[in-house]
């Protein structure tokens, strides 16, 4: 007889979770007790559940390396007990988690999906209740007792993405995330259709879960007028490893001196400069105009089509792996969970 299939729901917080007092009409958190009053559709699953609540619930925003370390070892520790694994997040930063994650997880043969809602579970018209089923069906998704999905993804009004390729563009759409480079893993429908070419195939190794993340790193999103202290400030942060330069368009950055030398500087003091765009869509195209070549000569990382949250997490994990720099720059140009385009 067929094992019944199981899935591990790991609770972190966000609003998914959230039910109204009736008196007093303050939102507070659901318990697992209380679930299944909400979505007594469960009952209904053929497959066995088990939950892990984490403590405190946080709000996705007060979300850390060192949260997503916990996170990891709760995966760690079960997986040889569940088929797969649904994440219930805040919105706020899931991209960043589903990120880190991705990388954190090296040789992830096992569904790991993230969903969260932007109404509570507990209101009527909760968007959370279709998210969190949806969620479940496709993390016990199976074809000749493979899952169909073996990667780290968010799935979210009717759409499954993969995470290190979304962010969160709408803070009151129930359509919240969008993958600007990246097609959708599936869509929720009648059917659950699955774009099988789009999704990671396993490779059927041990699990390995990275636990060193290294937080020195930093963002410097250019805009129009930006001064030089700033920059400089930035760039001389005592500690700091690495920086992402959030750039125009195809990854342009101003040609004037002052700028070009802070840059020069950082990079023979050892800083990684990695340039990755502040579009949601396209891709840093290092040299196609003149205003990035600049960047390339100085020894600027090009990030193609990554989106900040996720070169966040993979600077993090790559120093947190204590790769010299030259290996690092080596490794932020190589797709190594699927997270870009090369
Ligand atoms: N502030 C909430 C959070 O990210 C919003 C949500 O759950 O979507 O935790």
């Amino acid at each position: 007889m067929r094992e019944q299939t199981s899935i591990l729901i790991i609770y972190t917080g966000g609003t998914i979770g959230m039910v109204q007092d009736p008196k007093s009409g303050v939102l507070k958190p659901l318990t697992f007790k209380n679930l299944y009053r909400y979505l007594p559709v469960l009952e209904n699953f053929d497959y066995q559940f088990d939950f892990y609540t984490f403590r405190p619930l946080l709000d996705s925003s007060n979300m850390s390396p060192s949260f997503w370390i916990e996170l990891a070892k709760v995966i760690e520790e079960n997986y040889e007990s569940f088929d797969g694994f649904v994440v219930l997040h805040g919105s706020d930063t899931m991209a960043y988690t589903a990120s880190a994650l991705s990388f954190m997880l090296e040789n992830l043969n096992k569904p790991v999906i993230f969903t969260g809602s932007q109404l509570p579970l507990g209101m009527v018209r909760t968007d959370g209740r279709e998210n969190f089923i949806n969620s479940i069906e496709i993390a016990a998704a199976s074809e000749q007792e493979t899952p169909v999905v073996p990667e780290v993804a968010i799935c979210f009004e009717n759409k499954l993405y993969r995470g290190n390729r979304t962010t969160k563009f709408n803070a009151e759409h129930f359509g919240a995330f969008v993958s600007g480079n990246y097609p959708v893993l599936a869509e929720v429908g009648v059917y659950i259709r699955y774009y099988g070419d789009l999704i990671l195939k396993p490779n059927f190794k041990k699990l390995k879960v990275h636990k060193e993340l290294d937080e020195n790193i930093a963002i410097l999103k250019l805009f129009p007028g930006i001064n030089q202290n700033i920059v400089r400030n930035t760039l001389t942060t005592p500690g700091l490893k690495a920086v992402i330069l959030e750039t125009f368009g195809a990854g342009n950055a101003p040609t004037v001196a002052w700028f070009l030398d802070l840059l020069k500087e950082a990079v023979e003091n050892g800083i990684v400069l990695f340039n990755v765009t502040q579009c949601k869509g396209g891709s840093v195209d290092i040299g196609k105009y003149e205003t990035s070549a600049e960047l390339g000569k100085i020894g600027v990382i090009g990030g193609t089509d990554i989106t900040t949250e996720s070169a966040v997490t993979k600077l993090m994990y790559l120093l947190g792996c204590g790769f010299p720099k030259k290996e690092v720059e080596r490794l932020l140009q190589v797709s190594l969970r699927g997270e870009m385009t090369v």
